[in-house]
Order: structure tokens, then sequence, then C-alpha cells
């Protein structure tokens, strides 16, 4: 699949607005990271020399096969090809200092290998919204669980929304928010993300 836009949204989950002491959206915060960010498995996550903070955030990712713009919230399911899991990487010393200053959080998401990602499975018709168990592990241990449901924005909202605002086309990705538990990973540390062990990744972490 030729990768379009990648679009990522902030604070979809209660729990993890709360451990990031941010307020609950009232609309989706959302960013983009740059598709050459994009690494699959085995693929090493490289911490960049200029943090010290690397922060897992497994996600669930969707596919579009199909695009287009104002896009309703009934039609958005027809648009999803598929669904991954994903890691939204991040610099959270670098996403801090841009916090403070109001200036973007490009550098802190948008780094190179900021986006591991898995195959895309292929969207079932007769039910193109399923909920999975999101879960990512750190070494073994698990570190973030959550139903794909408890989503502040579903995935036909986010879609809907995001077509207000951008055109949307067949190979542009969502990465929906992470649910809490989002902690540091050092380098010489195993990441893996799993959908309810329908489709998982695992990657190492080193140094840049
Ligand atoms: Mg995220």
């Amino acid at each position: 699949m030729n990768v379009g836009k990648i679009f990522c949204v902030g604070r979809n989950y209660r729990e993890h607005a709360n451990e990031m002491k941010a307020e609950l959206p009232t609309e989706p915060v959302i960013f983009l990271k740059p598709p050459s960010a994009i690494i699959h498995p085995p693929e090493p996550i490289v911490r960049p020399a200029f943090s010290k903070e690397l922060h897992h955030e497994a996600e669930l990712v969707v596919a579009l096969g199909s695009g287009g713009r104002n896009i309703s919230a009934e039609e958005a399911p027809g648009c999803i090809l598929g669904y991954g899991v994903g890691l939204d990487m991040t610099l959270r010393d670098v996403q801090a200092v841009a916090k403070k200053k109001g200036l973007p959080w490009t550098t802190a998401k948008g780094f190179d290998t900021s986006a591991p990602l898995s195959e895309i499975i292929p969207a079932d018709p007769a039910h193109p919204v399923p909920v999975f168990d999101l879960t990512c592990r750190v070494n073994g241990i698990e570190r973030q669980r959550a139903k794909t449901s408890e989503m502040i924005f579903s995935v036909p909202f986010l879609i809907r929304y995001l077509s207000t605002i951008f055109t949307l086309e067949k190979g542009d990705l969502i990465f929906t928010g992470t649910p809490s538990g989002v902690g540091v990973v050092n380098p010489g540390d195993t990441i893996e993300a799993s959908l309810g062990g329908v489709v998982s990744i695992e990657h190492g972490v080193t140094e840049g």
C-alpha cells in the first residue's frame, strides 16, 4: 500500500488525557507524521541523540481505501480499507518544550522511525468498525490495555471530522490515539503492540 497522509489523534482516551494532565477535548486534536516515519518489524525504533525521553503510545491504525471531502458518518465505514496496530513514538521531552513554547509537535512526533506499523488487516464489510483489544508490552510486561470502543471520538466520527478539513485519499492512515499507560522506553528495550492477537508488531529500541 502506498501511504499518503498520516493523521494522528491526540487525547482520544479519557484516562490518557488525565495522565497527561490535559483537558478532555471537545473536538479532536489532530497532528501529522510524514510517511517516511513508518517502519515495519523488525526494523528498530531509533531514539535520536537530541532526546532522552522516548515514549511508546500503542494505537489502532485505520487505513483508508477511498476518501473525499465532507464524508458523512454513515458513509465513513465504507472508506475503511482495513486496520493495523501502530506505535505513535513520541519524544516527550521535546514535546514538553514545544507545548510550553506553543510550538508545533512535528519534531517530537514525526522523527524517523516514529511510526512503527503492522500489516493492514482488511475490514469486514459486514462489520466495518469492530472493537479491538489494544495492548502494549515492554520487555514482556504489560503497559497499556484498552478496548478501542473506549475512544472519545469513534473511527466514523474521525473520518467525517477529518474530511471537513482535508481531502481524504486512498492510502491515508489515521493513528486513532493511545490509551493510558504510556511511558519511557530506552535503548535495548523491546516493545510489542497488539490488536487482540489479530495483528501485532515487535520492535527493539536503539540509540541514534
Ligand atoms: Mg498518540
